[in-house]
């Protein structure tokens, strides 16, 4: 298929027979696509005779706690020495779901200075080159699990290794990373992997409910408040925002997962294009970007914010104060605005 020649492959298969242990990496505030495609690919290489080692940076949100064989994943905020070590030590070490080695936070120096051969999966723009083997597809693939569907059914030959709960995994990623099939999925490869997937008999429905009907009551009056009283609606740049202070958190108990999707109700209405959403992290600002149509977010995450993702869908940081990131959101904006009105 797509993407990866024969020699890539066996070149890559020829790497993964040389080692027992396998370790693999996913971006800090994992989300259901890097934990799905690090789940399903290591039963898959379990099924091969390897050991694997799962390290998330920090923790996942509670909506994703019923995956199948997440209680298998090391978390580096709780475990910091032993997953440090685990990847410096690593031979072979994917990473998953991520495009820059600073995705991965407290561990970035561990996976630079580690001398393992690196295989990215992933389906970010501009993916970094510290990798020794790349599968980086970001037009028509809706996510990382795709991709981990297709090196497993297509490159490796491998479709009836899938098990019921590998495509659980690998289709909540899918679900997650499409907003339920909305966006990143306008073409025949994620409805076909989404189909090869029912037909391992997963439970859809179910697994839609899992993610998105678990909130807690603070987690639906948080979305209410930011709502009524967080956003703001810029119409001579067909902007919107939405900010949450620490304190606003507090007030809501915030858990992490819990601000997840918030986002995409600033780009709900019609006459918005583009859209941010702020939230005070322990010392510093975390930003999500949204946009429609051409309006390109990676890029702009890039130019103001440090960050990056895809042309619709990217995040940033800003290390000062709320004020000033908001500050420097709005100056940012007169730029762009041929690009931003109709
Ligand atoms: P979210 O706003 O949901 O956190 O992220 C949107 C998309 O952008 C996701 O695909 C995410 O992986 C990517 N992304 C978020 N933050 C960053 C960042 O700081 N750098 C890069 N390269 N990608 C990011
Ligand atoms: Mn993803």
């Amino acid at each position: 298929m797509r993407h990866l020649s024969r020699e890539a492959v066996r070149a890559l298969q020829a790497e993964l027979q040389k080692h027992q242990e396998i370790v693999l990496l996913i971006h800090h505030n994992p989300d259901g696509d890097a934990l799905g495609s690090a789940l399903a690919l290591s039963m898959y290489l379990e099924q091969k005779g390897h050991q694997c080692c799962i390290i998330s940076p920090n923790d996942f949100p509670d909506f994703l706690q019923w995956m199948p064989g997440i209680g298998k994943v090391r978390l580096a905020h709780k475990e910091t020495d032993f997953c440090t070590r685990k990847i410096r030590e690593a031979g072979f070490l994917f990473c998953l779901d991520l495009n820059q080695s600073k995705r991965v936070s407290l561990l970035q120096t561990a996976l630079e200075q580690s001398k393992a051969y690196k295989a990215l999966i992933d389906h970010h723009i501009d993916p970094s080159d510290i990798f020794d083997f790349t599968y980086s597809v970001t037009e028509e693939t809706s996510s990382t699990c795709e991709l981990v569907y297709r090196l497993i059914a297509c490159h490796f030959n491998d479709a009836d290794k899938i098990t019921k709960e590998m495509a659980e995994c690998l289709y909540t990623g899918i679900v997650t990373d499409t907003g339920s099939f909305s966006y990143h999925c306008d073409n025949v490869s994620t409805f076909e992997t989404a189909g090869k997937l029912m037909e391992l008999h997963i439970n859809g429905e179910q697994i839609h409910r899992n993610i998105y009907d678990t909130y807690s009551e603070s987690r639906v009056r948080l979305l209410g408040f930011c709502l009524s009283e967080r956003m703001v609606v810029l119409d001579d740049y067909a902007t919107s925002y939405i900010y949450l202070t620490k304190e606003d958190l507090q007030r809501f108990h915030f858990k992490q997962g819990d601000t997840e999707g918030i986002v995409n109700y600033g780009l709900s209405m019609k006459s918005v294009h583009f859209t941010a959403f702020f939230t005070e992290r322990d010392g510093h600002i975390r930003i999500s970007f949204r946009s429609k149509a051409d309006f390109d977010v990676n890029a702009y995450a890039r130019a103001h914010f440090n960050g990056g993702g895809h042309r619709n869908a990217a995040g940033g940081e800003f290390h000062e104060s709320m004020e000033k990131a908001i500050a420097l959101f709005r100056s940012t904006l007169d730029q762009y605005k041929n690009q931003l009105l109709p």
